[in-house]
């Protein structure tokens, strides 16, 4: 079974493990390792190691239940939050969307609904701060904000790294309303993906080649 990924408010990586969010901890060339997002405020010690996005081991104990109420809202307001950038939908209607099937446990749990109109206007107001769409690439000038992952990486190297470069083709051939936008999703591809692709990178053995 695949890891199944939320963004944090701060647009950090959390991964979903039974009722518990974790947090990248460190990583090297073979693994990543995370610690439960809980390591402050309960100063819980649960720490995992995953591998090509797998659990590898597991190390120490949670000294709390998990909340699969909290983890159900931590995925709604991240879906509220494509559906913002993502659609024209009026921030009413997302939220009336995002309550269809909620547990009654997370709809308690849900921020109010004025919080959640703002967060939709916030992430609308970013998502259009984008810079007007060149007329030629001449004029293309990438803003640094454009060549960094969501970690602060520098992502944006097409002269090198033909292995996640050819990862993107997929990418390269959907239709994208501006650069910005495509760049955007560039972005958001590289963060699903870092696990693998810091294993290029770091020159271990990339999945058999096409070629
Ligand atoms: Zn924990």
């Amino acid at each position: 079974m695949s890891l199944e990924f939320v963004y944090s408010e701060k647009g950090k990586r959390k991964f979903i493990d039974s009722g518990h969010l974790f947090v990248k901890d460190a990583a090297t060339e073979e693994k990543t390792f995370w610690k439960c997002d809980q390591y402050q405020n309960l100063v819980c010690r649960a720490r995992l190691h995953t591998r090509h996005d797998k659990i590898v081991k597991r190390v120490g104990e949670h000294n709390h239940a998990g909340n699969a109420a909290r983890v159900e809202v931590v995925k709604v307001v991240n879906q509220m939050k494509n559906d913002a950038r993502e659609t024209q939908d009026v921030p009413q209607r997302i939220i009336t969307n995002s309550f269809i099937g909620l547990s009654q446990a997370a709809s308690g749990l849900m921020p109010n609904i004025s919080t959640l109109k703002k967060t939709i206007r916030n992430t609308r107001r970013l998502a259009d701060r984008a810079p007007p769409n060149p007329n030629s690439l001449v004029d293309l000038v990438i803003p640094n904000d454009y060549q960094i992952t969501h970690h602060d990486d520098q992502f944006l190297m097409f002269d090198s790294n033909d292995g996640w470069h050819r990862a993107f083709s997929e990418l390269i051939g959907a239709s994208h309303p501006t650069v910005w936008k495509f760049i955007s999703s560039l972005k958001d591809e590289q963060a699903l993906n870092e696990g693998k692709i810091e294993q290029y990178v770091a020159g271990a053995n990339p999945p058999p080649s096409k070629k």
